[in-house]
């Protein structure tokens, strides 16, 4: 299991609140920590004020297992951070003669005079993890306090960056289990589960990591694919491997990935094609609404009876045999058209004991198919059941048809 590290971010400066510089390192801040799995929960700002840094700090502690922040680090009296961080975490300010060797010999290289307040810059809150800063002056430092990881970095954003990747990271990679779990799902229609799984193999379905699995859902099943890395970027790059291999093998059934839907890539496809969809829905009404008026003209009749009247000589009163004879006389009447026929058969004959039952018909070009379902408009399941399948299926059978064109 990977435990879920929260954390939170302080920039400090007034210059911040004025407006006067924008708050890039935070937007650095949060990309890094995304990309290693870690939970950005608050960002805050907050001006060269002792208390009001100390105060932050100790809200962001009750609620976050690290804050790292980054600014007021400088040699002057109102570069705060120290101070502060020294405050919230119960604790006092400790010299160290190395940074100060250090500062001073950083002075001596660029043969600049050393005043009194880089002596500052070598003090850390007691006890705190130092972060040397080999690209500017301030260095860095970490505090432990109450289960909490308080990061202090300099606001120089190159000072920034550079500690964060040298001496942040490793430190954050060894106390706690830092791993990206990155989720991707290629839906497909126009394929059953049990085809699929065939299809896919198990060599690729018993992996563990990439795991590959299968989640079926009316009409539709989603191949996701998970992977767990170090990074965001080795993730991405494990799913591709594997979403390669799998396209190679389902490719033509995929009509989407992650947020996109069926309803969606259908309409796309419809327009594209230029393929209008003629619904008639009988006993049944409001389907494929999600498909919009502009490409759907919908015929809707109250009953099954209402239609058969106008069906002479129809022996097959069931959903299934209402649907095809409707079917027999409406396919084929239009260029570039799609057909979709519900049924529900609730109301077919009041008096005699015909099961209630819906069918749902589509045809398009030289394909027709129907599927008939058990229950009838009251269940309400027949709705998705009926639309997705439908959609599926009207996807698919355009699809086939533009291959083969
Ligand atoms: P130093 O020790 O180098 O003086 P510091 O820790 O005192 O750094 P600040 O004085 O707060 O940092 O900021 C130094 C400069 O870094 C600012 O003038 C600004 O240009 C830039 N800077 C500070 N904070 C941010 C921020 N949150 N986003 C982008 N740039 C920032
Ligand atoms: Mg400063």
């Amino acid at each position: 299991m990977t435990q879920t590290v929260n954390s939170e971010l302080i920039s400090v400066g007034t210059e911040l609140l004025l407006g006067e510089i924008t708050d890039t390192n935070s937007v650095f801040l949060a990309r890094f920590l995304r990309d290693y799995g870690i939970n950005v929960l608050y960002m805050t700002s907050v001006g060269d004020n002792r208390a009001r840094i100390a105060q932050t700090v100790r809200m962001a502690m009750a609620r976050s297992n690290i804050v790292i922040m980054c600014g007021g680090l400088g040699p002057t009296v109102d570069d705060m951070t120290r101070e502060a961080v020294a405050d919230a975490t119960d604790r006092g300010l400790e010299f160290h003669d190395y940074l100060y060797a250090q500062i001073a010999e950083r002075f001596r290289s660029f043969h600049a005079s050393m005043s009194q307040n880089n002596r500052r810059q070598a003090y850390v809150p007691a006890g705190a993890i130092v972060l040397e800063n080999a690209v500017g002056t301030a260095p860095g430092f970490a505090v432990e306090h109450n289960g909490s990881l308080v990061v202090a970095l300099p606001g120089v954003p190159r000072e920034m960056k550079f500690l964060m990747n040298g001496k942040v990271l490793p430190l954050l990679k060894s106390r706690y289990d830092l791993s990206v779990i990155l989720p991707r799902v290629l839906h497909t229609a126009g394929i059953g589960e049990s085809m699929l799984d065939e299809v896919i193999g198990s060599e690729l379905l018993e992996c563990e990591n990439p795991t590959v699995g299968l989640a079926a859902h009316n009409g539709q099943v989603d191949v996701r694919i998970t992977a767990k890395a170090a990074t965001r970027a080795a993730a991405e790059a494990m799913i591709e491997a594997v979403e390669t291999d799998l396209r190679q093998r389902i490719g033509r059934y995929v009509y989407g990935v992650d947020g996109e839907t069926l309803a969606g890539v259908l309409h796309k496809r419809l327009e594209q094609h230029r393929v209008g969809v003629s619904l008639v829905e009988c006993g049944i009404g409001g389907l494929l609404n999600e498909l919009g008026t502009d490409v759907v003209d919908r015929a809707a009749y109250p009953s099954a009876a209402a239609l058969i009247d106008g069906l002479s000589d129809l022996e097959d009163t069931s959903s299934r045999g209402v649907a095809e004879a409707v079917g027999r006389t409406l396919i084929g009447k239009g260029e570039n058209r799609a057909y979709v026929v519900v049924v529900t058969a609730e109301d077919v004959d009041e008096a005699s004991d015909q099961q209630p039952g819906t069918t749902v018909l589509v045809s398009y070009g030289e394909r027709t198919r129907s599927r008939s379902y058990g229950f009838g408009a009251r269940s309400e399941l027949i709705r998705n059941w009926v639309e997705t399948w439908s959609m599926a299926q009207l996807w698919w059978m355009i699809e086939e048809q533009a291959a083969h064109a």
